[in-house]
């Protein structure tokens, strides 16, 4: 029998506790106007985009923390810049 979280779910299928995937995170952070998730809301890559924003005259959206299937459910892609070890299959 499969194990069973706090939430009363299989802990593979519960998005709060299910393992993140080696060389992710559990809760990473997105921007609305960005396409990718960040490790942290002080990833320089998530910053310059912010100022590139600004420059454009575009709103700004403040980083905003998500459990990472949530960000990957929305299509976004691993950061780059905050997930260079991470290799996606
Ligand atoms: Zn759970
Ligand atoms: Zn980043």
């Amino acid at each position: 029998m499969s194990e069973r979280c706090m939430h009363d779910m299989v802990v593979e299928q519960c998005v709060d506790c299910a393992p993140a995937p080696e060389g992710l995170v559990k809760h990473v952070f997105v921007t609305a106007g960005g396409s990718v998730f960040h490790r942290s809301s002080g990833c320089k890559a998530l910053r310059e985009g912010q100022h590139y924003a600004l420059r454009l005259g575009m709103e700004n959206h403040p980083p905003r923390r998500v459990v990472l299937a949530e960000a990957r459910g929305e299509g976004r892609g691993a950061c780059a810049y905050c997930f260079w070890d991470y290799q996606p299959a």
